[in-house]
């Protein structure tokens, strides 16, 4: 569909935000994960529906082109902005003045009204497009993916509290955006309740799942593959490693499990705090006499990750918190169960004792319990998988994207209406 065919209300051309990490990154490692993802699977799907994406974020290598196309109708634009390597994202809010005086600069080289909608990712990028909102005069969609307020309510052992710039920073770019997407009701009520959202800018659309990459397949072929033996019970953990993802809970509970066999497959490689002590479920593993029935593999793309979770009898989510959990519908959606900690997001993305199992709180002890007692039952399992799989069928990013649809139609609109009220009152005046 081109642009001149889309639906009346809707914009023509988006500028996406995404300060920290670029979605032409890996994610499952650093500072890439779910919400690159999310940026990747909406970007090419709005693209598709005829709107075009400009998809901004900071340069993060030498070699790095200024612009490059993730796919057709989506283009990243690299914004310089401090040093290309070496700056965490602590170190980040120093630099927003460079990276917005790069985004402002390549819209004021364009025809006046370029970008019809602003839609930011996490409050970094919300601080680039309060000031660009003002100065394009268009409205402003906020995504979250993490809050400061609710990590800092559970905060895992070993991680740091999030600053107060950041939670400052937060409430700003709440009260300024038109719009706030929430993943889940939870998230919804936090924004609401912890921020003081007003109730109607907030819109709950739930992410997706790529269903065609996502899908279940046989377990066997998927552990050759990987090299993982055919006949041990495996329990994989998959995402950035750091302590608020907690894929020590595992490594603990496997040191409980009656099966002395079974296997622990850790996926992913080391992020926020945990990049600070890398080796720390090494030394865990060693410590608990279980370091050889602990595989590690690094982040895996496309369908070796699938692969990833077909190649595991149970997908463990033992995170602190999160916003959704997209690797808990990954695994569902390729027919492995899920044991999560009833925490955020996972509530919403796992259906207890349907597709899954929802654990409370993160006791070594209490997690063994769950574990044994599934890798004990394969019927139950098997019963699981398919209420998995068919829990994973609710979502898809196709969902996702026109539901987003509906709130840059309802953001437009409304911001409309609000300039003609605010050029009235100045003609009056
Ligand atoms: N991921 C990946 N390769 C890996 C590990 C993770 O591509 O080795 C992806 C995974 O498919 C998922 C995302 O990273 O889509 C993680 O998203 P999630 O919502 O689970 O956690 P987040 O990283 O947002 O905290």
């Amino acid at each position: 569909m081109s642009s001149r065919s889309l639906p009346q209300g809707l914009p023509r051309r988006i500028a996406t935000l995404s300060v920290h990490t670029s979605p032409l990154h890996q994610p499952g490692t650093g500072d890439a994960g779910g919400m690159n993802v999310y940026i990747v699977e909406v970007s090419k799907r709005l693209a598709k529906a005829g709107i075009e994406i400009e998809v901004f974020t900071r340069t993060t290598g030498g070699d790095l082109p200024p612009r490059a196309e993730l796919a057709p109708g989506v283009t990243v634009r690299h914004i310089s902005a401090g040093p290309y390597e070496g700056l965490a994202k602590e170190d980040l809010p120093a630099q927003l003045c460079a990276f917005t005086h790069g985004v402002l600069g390549i819209e004021a080289a364009r025809p006046p009204g370029h970008y019809d909608l602003l839609a930011s990712h996490y409050w970094l990028s919300g601080q680039v497009g309060w000031l660009a909102k003002d100065r394009w005069g268009v409205p402003l969609v906020h995504t979250a993916h993490t809050l400061a307020k609710v990590k800092n309510l559970q905060l895992a052992e070993g991680d740091r509290a999030e600053p107060m710039g950041r939670v400052v920073g937060e409430e700003q770019v709440v009260e300024q955006s038109d719009r706030l997407v929430a993943n889940t009701p939870t998230e919804a009520r936090e924004l609401i309740d912890l921020y003081h959202a007003p109730l109607e800018r907030v819109a709950v659309v739930a992410p997706g799942v790529d269903l065609e990459r996502f899908r279940p397949g046989d377990r066997l072929a998927a552990r050759a593959r990987l090299g993982l033996p055919p006949h041990a019970k495996i329990v994989a953990f998959v995402g950035r490693i750091q302590p608020l993802k907690a894929p020590d809970v595992l490594i603990r509970a496997l040191a409980e499990l009656r099966d002395p066999d079974a296997i622990a497959l850790v996926v992913g490689g080391p992020s926020g705090s945990g990049l600070d002590r890398p080796t720390s479920l090494i030394e865990l593993a060693d410590s608990l006499g279980v370091r050889d029935r602990v595989r590690f593999l690094p982040p895996q793309a496309g369908d070796r990750l699938a692969d990833v979770y077909r190649a595991a009898d149970l997908v463990a989510v033992p995170s602190h918190n999160e916003s959704f959990g997209l690797v808990a519908l990954e695994a569902q959606a390729c027919g492995t169960p899920v044991v999560a900690a009833a925490v955020g997001g996972l509530v919403t993305a796992v259906r207890d004792e349907v597709s899954g199992v929802l654990v409370d709180g993160h006791a070594a002890a209490d997690w063994a319990r769950v574990l044994d007692r599934l890798l004990a039952e394969p019927g139950r399992r098997d019963e699981l998988a398919l209420g998995a799989v068919k829990h994973a069928y609710d979502f898809s990013w196709d969902h996702t994207t026109a539901r987003l649809l509906d709130v840059y139609r309802e953001a437009m609109t409304e911001h409309r209406s609000r300039r003609q009220l605010e050029l009235a009152g100045c003609a009056r005046w």
